[in-house]
């Protein structure tokens, strides 16, 4: 049950209205990416799903239970950043464990649950080493799989490979296609690069001065732009 839903949901810093009342549903198990310029509210959005930001108005509803008053850690979601947080000083392992701080999961089990994940992400052989040993792909690697090991129902990523190199970028992505495929969670994935967005998303949430410009899959929104903005966006002709 990891259906997002956002009602009438609105933010306003100060005088200002960052997002419009937008009305979105992220289907379950969906591969959803949220793209749009710079300053376009992505973030923001994804930052009231997480439960980091407050929405000024509206609900936030997570597998059909209203969430919108709950802390980040009861929501049931993950998120994964584009300044990946990794410890220096803890090696692979630990960093990944740190994920199951405050669950209450005991020693043993957390030591199993820690090496399935690895397995799942391909750290196995990493996971007593130090950061610093690491590629960029498995630093981004450790992040994921710190945000796995609770087994959120939704992934909730902001830009998380925009600090790699092209090459590995490339790699990573199908990486994430495949990972999403595996899980079977939902995936909320931010970004501004349309490239990124068609060739990943099974759903695209396209936006602009935090509104939605248009939410349909990769092929409808190519064949079928419904605005000059979106005919814009993805490059095809209006
Ligand atoms: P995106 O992720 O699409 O680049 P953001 O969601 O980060 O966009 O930002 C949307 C708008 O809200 C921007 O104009 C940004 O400056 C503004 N904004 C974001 N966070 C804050 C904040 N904490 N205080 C004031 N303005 C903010
Ligand atoms: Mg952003």
């Amino acid at each position: 049950m990891s259906r997002v839903d956002l009602q009438s949901v609105v933010k306003t810093f100060g005088e200002r209205t960052v997002i419009e009342p937008i009305d979105l549903t992220v289907d379950e198990g969906s591969f959803t990416v949220l793209v749009g310029p710079s300053g376009c509210g992505k973030s923001t959005t994804l930052r009231m799903i997480a439960g980091l930001e407050q929405p000024t108005g509206g609900r936030i509803g997570i597998g059909g239970r209203d969430v919108t008053s709950l802390p980040p850690g009861e929501r049931g979601v993950a998120m994964v950043f584009q300044n990946y947080a990794i410890y220096p000083t803890m090696n692979v392992e630990r960093n990944i464990e740190y994920g199951l701080k405050n669950t209450g999961v005991a020693k043993a089990e957390r030591r199993e649950l820690v090496e399935e994940i690895a397995e799942t992400v391909g750290l196995t052989d990493h996971l007593r080493k130090s950061p610093d040993q690491l590629s960029g792909g498995e630093r981004q690697r450790v992040a994921l799989a710190r945000a796995m090991v609770r087994k959120p129902a939704v992934f909730l990523m902001d830009e998380p490979l925009s600090n790699l190199d092209a090459r590995l970028r490339q790699h990573m992505r199908a990486e994430l296609v495949d990972l999403h495929a595996r899980l079977g969670a939902t995936f909320i994935y931010v970004t501004h690069d349309q490239v990124e967005a068609m060739s990943m998303g099974s759903r695209i949430v396209l936006m602009d001065q935090g509104r939605i410009m248009q939410d349909a899959s990769p092929l409808e929104l190519y064949t079928r732009p419904a605005n000059t903005f979106a005919a814009r966006f993805i490059g095809s002709p209006p």
